[in-house]
């Protein structure tokens, strides 16, 4: 029987960050409406833990805006990942950008698992959507996680206005890192982002959610992001192409479906909920 990974995400700050990242409501570039704060409460952030492993979330991702990790948010996250880890049996998951070898290492020391740090996109493409970093910092930071010896999870975004040649330029990059999941996300338009307004068509979606897969034979394809406006109800075709992981619950900026009716839908195509990460 198949089993589907469920996977929960919490902002632990948000907004004003100084990148301009096209795609991003939590650049100050875009200036788009969002909630913009500097640090969570921690116990909101151990409540939505709570909440993730109600949810039955095998995966909970502690994520940050900004480039990189500096010492105030290194410190912070090791800290609210040992108070999770001493209440919680979760995997974590951080996602802090930019991070050196050092920094992982206290983050691995600190309980977490796994790390999330995007490609996003072809590196041919990459300077098209973002001027104030490059997309070989991003592949650094992915190498960096393999040597510390952090699950490494990485992907990108579909519908930024990328080719073709770039989602398959994107894909390889992927398969030389052979993350041990992939999350894809499609572009969810906000009129304040420099990109044009379109949803991503579903069958095109669907297509290239099974080329990755098919690439990426090893690799959790975790369906993040977009979901709910891109497939719309026909979102459970996701796992006929391959993917078997999604993201429950809110994303960073946006609103996500219910996780019961999304848990219930899993169930009653006779697939099972993961009950840890691998
Ligand atoms: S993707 Fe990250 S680095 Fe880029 S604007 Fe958004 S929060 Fe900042």
């Amino acid at each position: 029987m198949k089993t589907i990974y469920l996977c929960a995400i919490c902002n632990v700050s948000s907004g004003n960050c100084s990148e301009d990242c096209a795609f991003c409501t939590q650049s100050a570039y875009n200036g788009a409406k969002i909630d913009t704060y500097k640090q969570k409460d921690e116990q909101i952030i151990l409540k939505e833990a709570y909440l993730a492993k109600q949810n039955r979330a095998s995966g909970f991702c502690l994520v940050t805006a900004g480039k990189g990790l500096d010492d105030k948010k290194l410190d912070f996250i090791c800290h609210i990942a040992t108070k999770i880890k001493k209440e919680i049996d979760i995997n974590l998951i951080a996602c802090n950008g930019t991070a050196t070898i050092e920094q992982l290492k206290e983050l691995k020391k600190a309980g977490i698992g796994s790390y999330n740090h995007n490609l996003e996109t072809s590196r041919e493409y990459y300077k098209k959507i973002c001027t104030t970093h490059g997309w070989e910092e991003r592949f650094q930071t992915c190498l960096n996680i393999k040597e510390v010896g952090i699950k490494l999870c990485t992907g990108g975004i579909f519908g930024l206005g990328e080719s073709n040649e770039d989602r398959i330029s994107f894909v390889k990059s992927l398969q030389e890192l052979k993350p041990t999941s992939t999350p894809l996300n499609f572009f969810h338009p906000n009129p304040k982002l420099p990109l044009p307004h379109k949803i991503m068509d579903t069958n095109e979606a669907l297509k290239w959610i099974r080329y990755t897969k098919e690439k990426l034979k090893n690799s959790i394809i975790m369906i993040a992001g977009g979901r709910e406006i891109t497939f719309k109800d026909r979102w459970m075709e996701i796992f006929d192409m391959g993917a078997n992981s999604i993201v429950i619950g809110n994303y960073l900026t946006t609103k996500g479906d219910e996780p019961d009716r999304d848990i219930q839908t899993i169930e009653k195509l006779g697939y099972s909920i993961a009950q840890n990460c691998q």
